[in-house]
């Protein structure tokens, strides 16, 4: 990743200079990055602003967890409300700890987070507000996702709030199936989220390419799905936007829930953007006149359902016209291809039940037998996906 792509990726890009954050401190903290200086430069005026997550802890803490998954279980939210740091249970800010991990081995943690920290890589993909990049943290060697948004882009298309709600949710999120979102920053034009980097790209490509999903691989998936969901439940955060669109691919070829975005939002708003994706709205979301109240997160288990269908068939259990989409699945007008194992077809059967009271419970999902049988070894479950405990 050299520097120079890092400056003609953002070259065109007018940035106003930002009294917060000069050149001298930007230098002074990353004089040490090969060929920074005329980057650092031009990138001066880049960082700027802070929330109040946007502290050095963040970070410090990104770099902790990169190699194990296990430090991830140990965060937890200082309570302190006006600092909004991330803070662990079990690190001595000071102490031995630093030498248990060549992380720690940084001179110093800078105090915010902002652009020039970062060599910016090749990029992964492009959303409808941003652009994704590959990033690393210069001084650590820290790899990650950096998604750019224009805030004039979020503007037009009124999801700012929506936006501010997915780092919220996102950001207190520390699960092994769940993308984790280290910080972000902004500056006067853009919004800068710094991701966990999913080395497999998106689930959606995987399964487009191989068509479907062998048993064993979809069970799998599905036994991290319901580990990430239980996580989520738990802290009363429903996903609402379950599909392979929204889930990435770990280096080992784990599952990672990404897409926030939806999480809390009403779904009067949601039709009105989202026309064209139905295929995983469950029944209670069709209804006219259904608002925030009623329905639950129950409405994840829906979507899991249909995404058991889609992994082991290859499409979507309603996928038709939209109008036919609509009907069908408020009647829940599926059927399942003989080639489907009865154990699976059992499963997406007990989820997709039109009454969300009497859809099959996730700790349920965890011993159903199609799960056990491909996912449960020994009595251990083999998915690498238990349930982070934070
Ligand atoms: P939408 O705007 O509807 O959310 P999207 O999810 O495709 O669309 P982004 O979240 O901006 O948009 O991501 C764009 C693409 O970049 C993704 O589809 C994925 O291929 C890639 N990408 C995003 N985040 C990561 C990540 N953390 N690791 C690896 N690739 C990523
Ligand atoms: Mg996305």
């Amino acid at each position: 990743m050299a520097t120079r792509t890092l400056e003609a990726r953002f070259e065109h890009l007018s940035v106003k200079e930002d009294k917060n954050n000069s050149g001298e401190r930007t230098e002074r903290t990353y004089g040490k990055a090969k060929g920074s200086i005329s980057t650092a430069a031009a990138l001066s005026g880049l960082g700027s602003s802070q929330s109040n997550s946007n502290r050095a802890q963040l970070l410090k803490l990104a770099l902790q967890n990169t190699n194990d998954n296990k430090a991830n279980m140990n965060v937890t939210q200082s309570p302190g409300k006006g600092s909004g740091a991330v803070v662990t249970r079990n690190t001595d800010e000071n102490g031995d700890q630093r030498k248990s991990t060549t992380l720690y081995d940084q001179p110093s943690v800078p105090r915010e987070l902002h652009l020039g920290m970062f060599e910016i890589g090749k990029p992964l993909g492009k959303g409808k507000f941003g652009r994704v990049y590959l990033a690393k943290e210069r001084s650590s060697g820290f790899v990650c996702a950096l998604k750019v948004l224009h805030k004039s882009e979020l503007q037009q298309g009124g999801v700012q709030k929506q936006v501010r709600r997915e780092i919220e949710i996102q950001s207190n999120l520390r699960h092994p199936n769940v993308l984790r979102l280290y910080g972000h920053f902004h500056d006067s034009k853009r919004i800068f989220l710094i991701l966990e980097f999913a080395g497999r790209g998106e689930l959606y490509k995987h399964l487009r390419k191989e068509h479907r999903f062998p048993e064993w691989k979809a069970s799998m998936y599905i036994a991290q799905m319901a580990a990430a969901l239980k996580y989520l439940h738990k802290k009363h955060v429903m996903h609402r936007d379950i599909k392979p669109e929204n889930i990435l691919v770990g280096i080992h070829g784990e599952i990672k829930i990404s897409d926030f975005g939806w999480s809390v939002h009403a779904p009067n708003n949601r039709r009105q953007t989202m026309c064209g994706t139905l295929d995983y709205l469950p029944p209670e979301m069709l209804k006219p006149g259904s608002g925030d109240n009623t329905y639950s997160e129950k409405v994840d288990l829906w979507s899991l359902g249909v995404l058991t269908y889609e992994f082991l068939v290859g499409e979507a259990p309603f996928e038709d016209t939209p109008v036919m989409t609509q009907r069908r699945i408020t009647r829940a007008d599926m059927s399942i291809p003989a080639f489907v194992s009865p154990e699976a077809k059992d499963l997406i059967k007990r989820l997709l039940v039109l009454d969300p009271e009497k859809r099959i419970p996730l700790d349920e999902i965890q011993r159903h037998p199609w799960i056990v049988k491909h996912c449960v070894k020994d009595g251990k479950r083999s998915s690498g996906s238990k349930e982070g405990k934070p």
